[in-house]
């Protein structure tokens, strides 16, 4: 038998994308739900981790719980906000300019950063999806970052998936500033280090699959952990542009499928 089989069984978390993966925007993906729940009762850990900074972890339960209901705990949730939290309060930038939601600054005002108005005055410009953004708060942000302030983008997806298609996602809102000031950010999300720092600290069990929509985001996070991946085509991702099955990735057409494929692992060495 291959290697792939041993580590396999050896899988005891689930490391789950949201976007694209349990929903889009509002609207939740059919069986969703009902495969969290059988996980679950086939022993695996959950935990769910995210690029999307525009919500708190009570907002994304209860975002979870409205789409597909199912309940999950904010003590289960990665967000790349909390990454850009922890990035930020390490390197001492504690006055930041938010090109933000909400979420994102709730989850950095909660962690003792302090968020200012005036770019002259930040150490840091802070970017993430703003639905809201306005040309003058870009500016702004352009002028801190070419004053010398710290560009930290909480996450460099290109696209957020909805009903509609492909919409404009924090990379997109992160790239205008980039752009204007030919300065590259930090990037705090998958699948880069301060968000698996984060994941560390959850001490998960066992070995890990990542269930995501993103081969850039979720499964380069898998890869850069020597995890296993399971790629859906329910988001960011179509069956054209996703790469054949290998021994340490499969590609469902949704999460609704991976339960059904985890118990039947043992066949997956034929896909090696
Ligand atoms: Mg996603």
């Amino acid at each position: 038998m291959g290697e792939s089989d041993e580590s396999f069984k050896d899988i005891r978390t689930i490391v789950c994308d949201l976007d694209g993966v349990l929903y889009l925007d509002t609207v939740g993906i059919e069986g969703a739900g009902d495969a969290l729940a059988a996980l679950i009762a086939d022993g695996y850990a959950l935990l769910f981790v995210t690029n999307n900074a525009t919500k708190t972890p009570q907002m994304v339960v209860e975002h979870i719980a409205a789409r597909i209901g199912f309940e999950a705990s904010t003590d289960q949730i990665v967000t790349s906000s909390q990454a850009t939290a922890h990035y930020l309060k390490t390197h001492g930038l504690d006055n930041c300019f938010v090109v933000g939601e909400v979420g994102l600054r709730t989850v950095l005002t909660d962690a003792g950063l302090t968020l200012v108005d005036d770019w002259t005055a930040c150490d840091a410009v802070v970017t993430g999806l703003d639905r809201e953004v306005t040309y003058r708060r870009l500016a702004d942000a352009t002028l801190a970052v070419r004053a010398g302030a710290r560009f930290v983008a909480t996450n460099l997806d290109p696209t957020y998936p909805t009903p509609l298609g492909l919409q404009p996602g924090g990379g997109a809102v992160a790239a205008m500033v980039q752009v204007a000031t030919d300065v590259t950010p930090v990037s705090c999300g998958k699948p880069q280090p301060p968000i698996r720092d984060l994941i560390a600290q959850r001490r998960l069990p066992g070995g890990a699959l990542v269930v995501g929509d993103r081969m850039d985001t979720d499964i380069a996070m898998a890869v850069a952990e020597g995890w296993f991946g399971a790629l859906v085509l329910s988001g960011a991702t179509d069956a054209e542009s996703a790469p054949a099955e290998s021994a340490a990735l499969m590609v469902l057409d949704s999460i609704a499928a991976l339960p059904g494929r985890l118990r039947g692992r043992d066949r997956l060495s034929g896909a090696t």
